[in-house]
């Protein structure tokens, strides 16, 4: 029985042969860093998701065959290059052409795929990832997290949920391929709080989705109020319960990118069970079977 629409299926179906991600590393930062709408970050962000990335600096060629190295031997045929470190549409548009435009270019490059905020997307940028599409398929990925204004307050995102909407319809009539990440287990959220944020992300008219375990990093704010018995984690029984549901409330089209996540392990404080990742793997497929879990099943 096939519980959801995986990435790699799509992938396969799309392809037909085995697809690798490149992380790479363009050098950005983001707006809730570098003083533009605040200094710390996200709460629970330890820098952008980026720690396997391959730094880009100058050669594009060069960073992509680095990255390509990482992912020897697994047969891979085509790749991604995934811009996945802090806010990929982030700087002057002159600088993200003259990047993006050499990655669309490379030959054993089947997509470009680019981390981001919605807050990030002006119009020249929209124009600019709109040429690069006519190249190769982008996708934009978008760090929505939750639609709930008191959780998205306090993780300090810094932008309300009608950017959100506004740029979702902007990048759907621009033909791109939208990924929406959220993340189960923030602070002061319910259960069916969080499946409410997967129903929505599901109606938003978003190709994929992206599910993130809340986790407690080193460094991190997250960090200091978990230490101070502020904030805790979810169990991974708690964690699958709501997965599941989550993907009961996505439509059965949509790809789903990721079911957890992929947290630096020498930095992770909490929770220490999602450090196996291929336990927590086997754990949730178990989980489907035993709950008969079909994607779309809650909705009407
Ligand atoms: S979560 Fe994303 S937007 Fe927030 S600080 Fe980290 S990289 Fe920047």
């Amino acid at each position: 029985m096939t519980h959801y629409r995986s990435l790699n299926s799509w992938l396969r179906e799309s392809y037909g042969g085995k697809v690798y991600k490149l992380a790479l590393d363009g050098g950005f930062t983001c707006p809730t860093r570098d003083g533009s709408k605040g200094t710390g970050g996200c709460i629970f962000c330890a820098g952008g998701s980026g720690d396997f990335s391959i730094p880009v600096s100058g050669d594009v060629t060069e960073a992509i065959e680095t990255a390509k190295h990482l992912v020897d031997g697994k047969g891979a045929e085509k790749y991604i290059a995934y811009f996945q470190s802090y806010t990929g549409t982030y700087a002057p548009v002159e600088r993200l052409r003259a990047l993006y435009s050499q990655v669309v270019k490379h030959p054993e490059l089947a997509a470009l795929s680019i981390g981001t905020r919605p807050d990030c997307l002006n119009n020249e940028v929209l124009e600019l990832l709109s040429e690069l599409n006519t190249v190769k398929p982008v996708w934009v990925e978008l760090g929505l997290q939750t639609i709930h204004p008191e959780t998205a307050e306090y993780i300090r995102r810094g932008y309300p949920l009608k950017v959100f909407d506004s740029a979702v319809t902007c990048l759907l009539e621009k033909h791109l391929n939208v990924v929406v990440h959220m993340i189960i287990g923030l602070p002061g959220e319910t259960p069916e709080m969080i499946r409410q944020t997967a129903e929505y992300i599901g109606r938003s008219g978003a190709w994929g989705i992206k599910f993130q375990l809340l986790h407690v990093l080193e460094g991190t704010d997250l960090a200091k109020e978990y230490r101070e018995g502020k904030v805790r984690t979810l169990t991974m029984e708690e964690y699958i319960r709501i997965l599941e549901a989550c993907i009961e409330s996505i439509p059965p089209e949509m790809v789903v990118h990721r079911l957890t996540g992929d947290g630096a392990k020498r930095s992770l404080i909490a929770p220490q069970w999602s450090a196996d990742k291929k336990r927590v793997l086997n754990e949730i497929n178990a989980a489907f079977d035993r709950d008969h879990v079909v994607q779309g099943s809650r909705l009407s």
